[in-house]
C-alpha cells in the first residue's frame, strides 16, 4: 500500500490584517513545543499576508499557499493574482476551484483546470477542490457530480506529488454539519478510483483531503478515514489552538 504523507491546510478566507498576525505566532509556537507534527502544515492567508506567513512561518515549519490564482502569468487583469506573483511572495500551494469563487466568480471546470496548470508551471502545487452541493447529495448525483468536476479540473499533465485534490461537500462548509464517515470514506474511495483509472498507479499517490467544518472533536475520526490524506480547514483554522488540535488529530 502507498504511503501519503498526510498535509492539513488551513484557509482563512477574507479573515485577518497584517497587524493581526498573533495567531500565526501562537500556532508557530504550539507546533515547535509540542510534538513534532505527523502533517504538512499549510496556511492560505489572504494575499496581502502570503509573504508574512512565507517569512513568519518558515522557523516553525508552516508552508504559505494563496486562495486562488489566474490562469495568466500576467496582463490586463485588475484585481488579480497570478501563480507566478505567489510563488515570489512564499507561496508553494494555491487552492483552485473552492466553492465559494465557482459559486461568487462563476469559475468553471476548465477555468479551474486552467489555473491548476498555471499554479504547476509556477512551482506551486494546486489545492483543487471539488464537492456536491445538499440538493444534489439528496438527489443520489453526488458522485457523478465529483466525478465531473474531477475530469474536467484536474489538469492532464498532473503529477502525483504537484496536484492535491480536497473533496468539499459544499454544504458542509462553514455549517457546522458534515457527511457520515461511511459517505466520507465511500467518496474518497470513488475519488481514489477515479484517479487511478486516469492516471494508473500514480494515481494511488494523489493526496485526497476532506474539507467541510473539520473541528477538533471529529478531526480524528475523520481523519483517519481511508483515503483521506489530510483536510482543508475553514474556520477553525482561524483559531490557533483549534488549528493546532486538527493537525495534532493526524
Ligand atoms: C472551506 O471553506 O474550505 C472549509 C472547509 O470551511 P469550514 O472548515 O469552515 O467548513
Amino acid at each position: 500500500m502507498t504511503t501519503i504523507s498526510p498535509l492539513i491546510a488551513g484557509n482563512w478566507k477574507m479573515n485577518g490584517l497584517f497587524h493581526s498576525l498573533d495567531e500565526l505566532t501562537e500556532l508557530a509556537q504550539l507546533l515547535t513545543t509540542g510534538e513534532a507534527p505527523r502533517a504538512v502544515v499549510v496556511v492560505c492567508p489572504p494575499a496581502t499576508l502570503v509573504a508574512a506567513v512565507a517569512n513568519q512561518g518558515a522557523s516553525s515549519g508552516i508552508l504559505a499557499g494563496g486562495q486562488d490564482c489566474h490562469a495568466q502569468g500576467s496582463g490586463a487583469h485588475t484585481g488579480d493574482i497570478s501563480a507566478t506573483m505567489l510563488a515570489d511572495a512564499g507561496a508553494q500551494f494555491v487552492i483552485v476551484g473552492h466553492s465559494e469563487r465557482r459559486a461568487d466568480h462563476g469559475e468553471t471546470d476548465a477555468q479551474v483546470c486552467a489555473k491548476a496548470e498555471a499554479a504547476i508551471g509556477a512551482g506551486l502545487k494546486p489545492i483543487i477542490c471539488v464537492g456536491e452541493t445538499e440538493a444534489q447529495r439528496d438527489s443520489g448525483s453526488a458522485e457523478s457530480v465529483v466525478n465531473e468536476q474531477l475530469a474536467a479540473s484536474i489538469p492532464n499533465a498532473a503529477e502525483h506529488h504537484d496536484v492535491i485534490i480536497a473533496y468539499e461537500p459544499i454544504w458542509a462548509i462553514g455549517t457546522g454539519r458534515t457527511p457520515t464517515n461511511e459517505e466520507i470514506a465511500q467518496m474518497h474511495a470513488n475519488i481514489r478510483a477515479r484517479l487511478v483509472e486516469r492516471f494508473g498507479e500514480r494515481g494511488e499517490s494523489f493526496r485526497i483531503l476532506y474539507g467541510g467544518s473539520l473541528k477538533p472533536h471529529n478531526a480524528r475520526e475523520i481523519l483517519a478515514i481511508d483515503h483521506v490524506n489530510g483536510g482543508l480547514v475553514g474556520g477553525a483554522s482561524l483559531l490557533a489552538k483549534d488549528f493546532y488540535t486538527i493537525i495534532s488529530a493526524v
